[in-house]
């Protein structure tokens, strides 16, 4: 093997994590108010407060708090299959027989439920500018399928994607718009926040998103008929009668009180979170500078992303010589050059995490007969084979970060 241990590994004393929670202290007052007045439930103050403070943030006019961002999803995939094709019979998904647009890099929960629904997934190429769905690539995907009534988009790593543009297509093809928001809570485009352009949107509070319950999602939306929808749907769809009695298929799916305390705790440093996941990027980016790499873009003059995750893009002439199977990867090092696993291991040694970039839905086994419509090259399969996500913890210390810089530049000596 190629050594690199020229320099001696100073390792980092405790683990920085590519994003932990961090906790200040309100949270357990509120987890404890619940205990305290035995609202011990998937009812009480501190959902109707997160429910409420929430909406306003985002700027949306109502919310539904629920156990997952997932479950949000699957929530928002059902509202819209329902309104386009109607109401499934029972033990049928509703979304039989359709296809929907999606966001090909992402996290897989983005479109699951598209499955969970018996749907089918058309996965639409990113695009380079911010690493998000490509809005000329999901016109493309309409050309082909001008029949697809329905679009799922994510912003990746708390970056905004071309949201208007994509909205634009969405309302040419007259088709519903389903926006992921779980990673980019507190980001805007034109000022506005992500999370009130789409007509159902998911939030996540997922351990390691930007604040968190330790768990936990919401659903938005303008619409009160739906919002009343999803709450009867997540509370296993009781009718109002004095018994059990159903109309529709129900799910378990509301955020618990003590849950929503936390996350009523952590509201309070949304911004203070943002700011410093902010500095950590603008640091990266500082000590990488005469490196082969650039950190991941967004679009200055109209975003503002939340820097939920700093991650390097290594340039192409940069990039070693790397083979992956489907579990596994093998790589050779060049003087000069580097490659994501390479990096990845070196953090390791370090005591630091890093993670690589999400897998391209149309490169996962489970969906890969799945079409996928890209522009003029697969950008997502690209950036998967040079990109990674960098520890972006908001509690890392600037010389604990100044390690994790010589690290990787270590990769490319
Ligand atoms: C975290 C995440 C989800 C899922 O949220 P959970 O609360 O973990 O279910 C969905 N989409 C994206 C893009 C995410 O990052």
């Amino acid at each position: 093997m190629f050594d690199r241990s020229r320099h001696k590994i100073e390792k980092l004393n405790s683990k920085v994590w590519l994003s932990s929670p961090t906790m200040h202290g309100e949270e357990l007052l509120y987890m404890e108010k619940a205990y305290q007045t035995n609202w011990m439930s998937t009812l009480g103050e501190n959902i109707n407060e997160i429910e409420k403070r929430i909406s306003d943030k985002v700027g949306v006019k109502h919310a539904v708090a629920l156990s997952s961002g997932t479950a949000a999803l699957h929530m928002c995939v059902k509202l819209a299959g329902e309104k386009l094709y109607g109401k499934a019979k029972t033990g049928h998904g509703v979304l039989e027989g359709h296809k929907v647009m999606c966001s090909d890099l992402t996290f897989a929960a983005t479109l699951n439920p598209v499955a969970y629904e018996n749907g089918e997934c058309v996965f639409v190429d990113a695009e380079s500018d911010t690493w998000n769905i490509d809005p000329v690539a999901l016109e493309k995907a309409f050309e082909k399928y001008p029949e697809v009534r329905l679009v799922i988009i994510a912003h990746l790593y708390g970056t905004p994607g071309k949201i208007k543009e994509i909205k634009a297509v969405c309302e040419k093809h007259n088709a519903l718009l389903i926006e992921d928001a779980a990673e980019s809570l507190g980001a805007t485009y034109e000022g506005q926040d992500t999370g009130s352009f789409g007509d159902y949107v998911a939030l996540s509070f997922n351990g390691n998103k930007i604040i968190t319950g330790s768990s936990g999602g919401m659903f938005l939306t303008n619409s009160e008929e739906d919002a009343k929808k999803v709450r009867k749907w997540s509370t296993q769809s009781r009718e109002a009668a004095p018994w059990y009695q159903h109309e529709d298929m129900g799910y378990n799916y509301r955020m618990s009180n003590v849950i929503a305390g936390v996350i009523r705790g952590q509201l309070n440093h949304l911004d203070e979170h943002i700011a410093q996941k902010r500095a950590i990027w603008e640091r990266y980016k500082e000590g990488f500078k005469d490196l082969p790499v650039k950190m991941n873009p967004w679009d200055e003059k109209k975003s503002c992303p939340n820097f939920w995750l700093s991650c390097l893009l290594i340039d192409k002439e940069a990039l070693c010589k790397q083979e992956m199977t489907d579990k596994e990867i093998s790589f050779v090092p060049e003087i000069g050059k580097s490659c994501p696993s390479e990096i990845l291991n070196t953090l390791g040694e370090f005591n630091a995490e890093g993670r690589h970039m999400w897998k391209p839905m149309h490169l996962q086994p489970m969906y890969r007969i799945n079409d996928f419509i890209y522009n003029k090259e697969d950008v997502g399969a690209d950036l998967f084979k040079r990109g990674m996500c960098l520890p972006s913890d908001n509690k890392m210390t600037e010389y604990e970060q100044d390690v994790i810089i010589d690290a990787v530049k270590k990769c490319f000596e």
